[in-house]
């Protein structure tokens, strides 16, 4: 018999140091915690959806290039003919995908701060150092530390959120094409929540050689399919497909996906519900004493608290799940982020909080 080795001598001491991305439970609460859409899919598309599913040839691998779906997503989001698409399993996964390609010994992979978390795990998963230049207090990008974050370690790729997670803005467009300009790396857009901004760096494709620009179903609506996609020239997506594992879309996510995007009135329609539901939630934070409230390009808003903790667990008790934001970076002390939802949910987590404020005061 061997002397068996335990985890602590064969994995890295970096992962052993982590903690998982935790996913509170969330079961017969009011989720508002994790961006998703609150509204399921118009009846009869279900019944289309269903139809697809039932005759789907689930004994075969799925169609490793997802020729159909690409097409139908070129159509859909109205991408130029000269640049490549790139399918995950999710966003995450495409970050996951471009970490591993360019980590080689030494590579930095940069973000602005706070920024998505998977970001900075994935760069650890994949063995590359991160970098995170924090933002300004008001959460926009500064500018200046980014510069000089750049100069001093000529990162391999920069991760840019279009609206930011978890702030809710729209970075200055020019100080991120300054960033492009600049950089000798790879600049990586994240429009994860372009449903709900009216801006995008997708005209700036065809200018920029060093520009991906990231997208995903799954704030829009599609979350449980998993399909985030990049956008860009073929000389990088070309090597990136390589690290792409061959069936990463399964064939269910082909179907539905193709299938819903030939209706994407019914996501558009859905997204302008949530904005409008986000001017109210809005309007109404502002009116919050003790509440100061950020605005958001996105289908969340952040907002500060006295007692972030406090409010959070009281509103757990009043079965809502947020957010919590309090101790993941110091500019977010007290932060709280809660998921734009239905309006009926809305108005009980409008309600919830005023009661609570009124308690805590
Ligand atoms: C949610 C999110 C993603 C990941 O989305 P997927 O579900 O993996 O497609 C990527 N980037 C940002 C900024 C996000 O907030």
């Amino acid at each position: 018999m061997p002397n068996f080795y335990s985890p602590e001598d064969i994995i890295r001491p970096e992962i052993l140091a982590l903690s998982a991305y935790h996913v509170p439970p969330a079961t017969g609460m009011i989720k508002l915690d994790a961006m998703e859409n609150p509204y399921p899919l118009p009846s009869a598309l279900r019944d289309e959806i269903a139809q697809l599913t039932l005759n789907a040839p689930v004994n075969r691998y799925p169609d490793a290039s997802a020729a159909t779906l690409k097409a139908t997503l070129r159509q859909a989001l109205g991408i130029a003919d000269d640049m490549d698409i790139l399918l995950g399993n999710g966003s995450d996964e495409i970050i996951q995908i471009i970490a591993m390609a360019v980590a080689k010994p030494g590579a930095v992979l940069m973000s602005a701060e706070p920024a998505f978390v998977m970001f900075r795990m994935i760069a650890t998963f994949a063995n590359i150092q991160y970098a995170g230049v924090p933002l300004r207090k008001d959460f926009s990008l500064d500018l200046d530390a980014m510069l000089a974050a750049i100069a001093q370690h000529r990162p391999a790729v920069i991760f840019l959120a279009y609206p930011n997670n978890p702030t809710g803005n729209l970075f200055d467009p020019a100080a991120i094409e300054s960033i492009l300009q600049t950089t000798s790396g790879i600049v990586v857009v994240d429009e994860a929540y372009h449903a709900f901004a009216d801006a995008s760096f997708i005209d700036k494709l065809s200018q920029y050689p060093n520009l991906l620009l990231m997208r995903t179903l799954s704030k829009s609506g599609l979350a449980g399919l998993r399909l985030g996609l990049l956008i860009g020239r073929s000389e990088w997506l070309k090597q990136l497909e390589k690290v792409r594992l061959p069936y990463n879309i399964g064939i269910m996510t082909q179907l539905i996906a193709e299938k819903v995007l030939h209706h994407t009135t019914v996501l558009s329609q859905q997204a302008e519900a949530i904005k409008s539901e986000r001017t109210k939630m809005n309007t109404f934070l502002g009116t919050m004493r003790g509440v100061e409230v950020y605005p958001s390009d996105a289908n969340f808003i952040l907002f500060r608290v006295n007692a972030a903790s406090q409010i959070f667990q009281a509103l757990k008790q009043h079965n809502i799940l947020i957010k919590n934001l309090d101790g993941s970076h110091p500019l977010l002390e007290n932060c709280l982020r809660v998921t734009v939802g239905t309006p009926d949910e809305n108005s009980q987590f409008c309600a919830a909080l005023r009661t609570i404020l009124s308690e805590t005061v």
